[in-house]
């Protein structure tokens, strides 16, 4: 297959990561059972995934002029990601994140800090910033060049994809302007959505999400409301999840690719569900996430589960 240009404009992020067994309690001290470092934010890590998975990829974003700042650039040029977009804000620092996970759970906790230079503004993505782009994929956080990306992409028929974290100023202006808005549930909470009432929630956010709406709830799978009205649920995938930061990033990342291989997006959701999955299986966002025969073969071995 050829290979299909997505480009992201959001957050990229510097992570360090330790895994325990449980959680502690507050105020106490506890050992790690590993310590590491890797790269991450959502769009960056979804890029990655879709370079996994052989599509090509370009990144809009900003580092500080710092360690953290190499680092995160280094670590998306050797994914094969183009970093042309990537800008350097001088004498800032990077974002980072210093993330606890509970291995026995894959439960995490994030503490982030974001970067002290000016988000990337419209202007900066410059006049061409589309060229090539069979896929535009945001996170709504640098909200005034998300925005005109968003309009843009409309504007030439590029279909693109909101990742939908959590409720900031800006991101419904973002959502009514793509086709695909994949939330968190913590966005949909924010927005009213109550638990035991997730389907009509669905539905009735059809006035502010037109398109495909699809809610992730970690390993309670997804719930996707077409734009017809119709709900459907997609199921987690069962794995011996060690760490599930990043599940919704790389989750993205497969939805993307199935939207442009042009399959029915049940077995859209289905793949990226399965891909998310795979990616918890190690520590970190981008350790774990697969290639595709591995996602295939996963896949194909897992045909007789019901989808609901
Ligand atoms: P986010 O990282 O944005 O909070 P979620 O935690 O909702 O995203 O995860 C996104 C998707 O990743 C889920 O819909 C599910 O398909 C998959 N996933 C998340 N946690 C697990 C898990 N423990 N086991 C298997 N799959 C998971």
């Amino acid at each position: 297959m050829v290979p299909m240009m997505v480009v992201g404009i959001g957050q990229c992020s510097w992570d360090y990561l330790a895994l325990v067994d449980r959680f502690p309690a507050e105020d106490t001290k506890k050992e790690v059972l590993r310590w590491e470092e890797q790269g991450g934010g959502p769009v960056a890590t979804a890029l990655v995934a879709l370079r996994r998975l052989g599509m090509s990829t370009r990144f809009h974003g900003v580092v500080g002029e710092d360690p953290a700042g190499e680092r995160i650039r280094e670590s998306l040029k050797a994914e094969g990601v183009d970093t042309g977009g990537l800008l350097l804000r001088p004498g800032a620092t990077s974002q980072t994140a210093f993330i606890v996970a509970e291995q026995a759970t894959g439960r995490r906790t994030i503490y982030w800090r974001r970067p002290s230079g000016a988000p990337l503004g419209a202007k900066e993505l410059g006049p061409a910033f589309l060229e090539g782009a069979r896929f535009l994929h945001l996170d709504g956080l640098m909200a005034e060049a998300s925005l005109h990306a968003a309009r843009g992409a409309r504007r030439r028929g590029i279909p693109a994809m909101l990742d939908a974290g959590r409720l900031r100023e800006g991101m419904l202006d973002v959502a009514r302007e793509v086709p695909f808005v994949v939330a968190s549930e913590e966005f949909a909470r924010d927005l009213g959505m109550r638990a035991g009432g997730e389907e009509e929630f669905l539905r009735r956010a059809e006035g502010m999400f037109p398109g495909t709406f699809t809610v992730t709830l970690g390993a309670q799978g997804s719930l996707t409301r077409t734009p017809e009205g119709r709900v459907f649920h997609v199921p987690a995938f069962e794995v011996e999840a060690v760490d599930t930061t990043g599940a919704g990033d790389v989750f993205h990342g497969g939805y993307i690719y199935g939207l442009l291989r042009g399959w029915e997006l049940l077995s859209t959701v289905r793949f990226a569900a399965a891909l998310a999955a795979l990616a918890c299986r190690r520590p970190g966002g981008r350790a774990g996430i697969p290639g595709l025969t591995e996602v295939e073969g996963f896949l194909s071995r897992r045909t007789e589960r019901p989808e609901s």
